[in-house]
């Protein structure tokens, strides 16, 4: 499957609305992904343009049913919505479920491993000679903490009401109730777990070592806040990897010139990928041998497509050559990314870098420190005052994280089988 948008709401419209603007009959045969149940304005609209499957987070949902005593109207018209909800749902040829799949046993303990040796947390640590890593699990509390509240419903009687009446009374029983419970809250420790691995500590941010031109707005950084968020987005994608030893993840989003409804702002996505063997090959056809690993004609990197090279090939928009377009890489590019992305028309460059500069056997980084023309930010810890950018952005965040309903649609990719 191919990701072809990402929105959240905005202070105006609902993501459902946000999606059917941005893609409208496009929609036919594309899987919706919610984090909230849409409300039935969202969800006519949806069905209508013909999608496939919508899934959903079973929490509360888009019109919210966390029962206000001070306002008994907004309740009984949430739901009067939800009601509504199912009776479109019955009535329509799109699959209405819940999004959540247990996870894979050790999970979470493999993405704490996996987190601590990333190159973020790394760089901070190489920096700071009294480095422990107690800041990475300070910041990891601190996103279980905010993502807990956004996402899961403290009290238990409140949520098996809210389900009851969204239409999933047969959850509401144990072992289901509990169950379900435990998947969500594992999940939600996943995310805080990776969203921890792209810290915020003192001073450190994605910055340029270089001047910038100040001229050109297509060269000047994104506030911390918002390049954090897209290297997270990365970051769970890495975790798709098809290779053992280093799961790499890459998206790119744009600006666009003018202001759009989207609660992202003028921010548009336009790719993503992680690295894997091409499309539609299956487990044995490619060797898997590292460099250390046997001689060199049995190793892996000759059929590996780069996080990168994914997300250009799986594309959903056009690279503008007028635009602010970026990619955020988890890892260093490598010397046959980086000409792709310099080539492709990308304008910045978010990633790791302590890789970069190094030669091993079958793959080098000595490309990246040499790229002119397209602005580098990797995490240093250069003081800088708070930009103006920062401030104005400040609200944008909250949108961003915050918003009532964030989703991703997927499109089925034509396989090379
Ligand atoms: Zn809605
Ligand atoms: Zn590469």
């Amino acid at each position: 499957m191919t990701i072809i948008g990402l929105h959240c709401s905005s202070t105006d419209l609902h993501a459902g609305q946000i999606a059917l603007i941005k893609h409208g009959s496009r929609l036919k045969n594309c899987d919706l992904y919610f984090s909230r149940k849409p409300c039935s304005t969202c969800l006519k609209m949806i069905v209508n343009a013909g999608v496939s499957r919508i899934s959903y987070w079973p929490a509360d949902p888009e019109i919210s049913l966390q029962s206000e005593a001070s306002n008994p109207v907004t309740t009984s018209d949430a739901k009067l919505d939800a009601k509504a909800v199912e009776r479109l749902k019955s009535n329509s040829r799109a699959r209405v479920c819940v999004l959540l799949q247990p996870l894979v046993c050790y999970m979470v303990q493999f993405i704490e491993e996996t987190s601590t040796k990333l190159d973020f947390i790394q760089k901070i640590a190489k920096s700071q000679p009294d480095f422990n890593t107690d800041f990475y699990t300070a910041c990891r509390q601190e996103r279980i903490k905010e993502y807990e509240s956004l996402f899961l419903i403290s009290n238990e009687e409140t949520h098996k009401q809210i389900l009851m009446t969204i239409g999933l009374e047969n959850l509401c029983e144990n072992p289901y109730f509990s169950n379900l419970r435990q998947n969500m809250k594992d999940l939600v420790l996943v995310l805080a777990t990776v969203a921890a691995s792209v810290p915020v500590f003192g001073c450190f941010g994605f910055y340029s070592n270089e001047p910038q031109p100040t001229n050109e707005t297509c060269h000047q950084g994104l506030p911390q806040e918002i390049a954090r968020h897209c290297m997270v987005q990365a970051r769970l994608l890495a975790y798709r990897t098809e290779d053992h030893k280093t799961g790499v993840g890459a998206i790119i989003w744009a600006e666009e010139k003018s202001r759009s409804c989207d609660g992202t702002g003028a921010m548009y996505f336009v790719g993503c990928g992680y690295n894997a063997f091409p499309v539609g090959s299956e487990y044995a056809d490619f060797p898997h041998m590292d460099d250390k690993q046997k001689d060199r004609e049995i190793r892996k990197f000759r059929y590996i497509i780069h996080a990168e090279q994914n997300a250009l090939t799986f594309r959903c928009r056009e690279i503008k050559p007028d635009e602010r377009s970026m990619i955020f890489v988890t890892k260093c590019p490598c010397d046959e990314c980086v000409p792709l992305i310099k080539g492709a028309g990308i304008k910045q460059i978010y990633a790791g870098d302590i890789d970069a500069g190094k030669k091993k056997a079958d793959i080098s980084y000595m490309k990246f420190d040499e790229l002119e023309g397209v602005s580098k930010f990797t995490v240093n810890g250069v003081q800088k005052t708070k930009s103006i950018d920062d401030q104005q952005h400040q609200n944008k965040k909250l949108s961003l994280l915050h918003s009532c309903s964030v989703l991703f649609i997927t499109q089925p990719v034509c396989t090379l089988k």
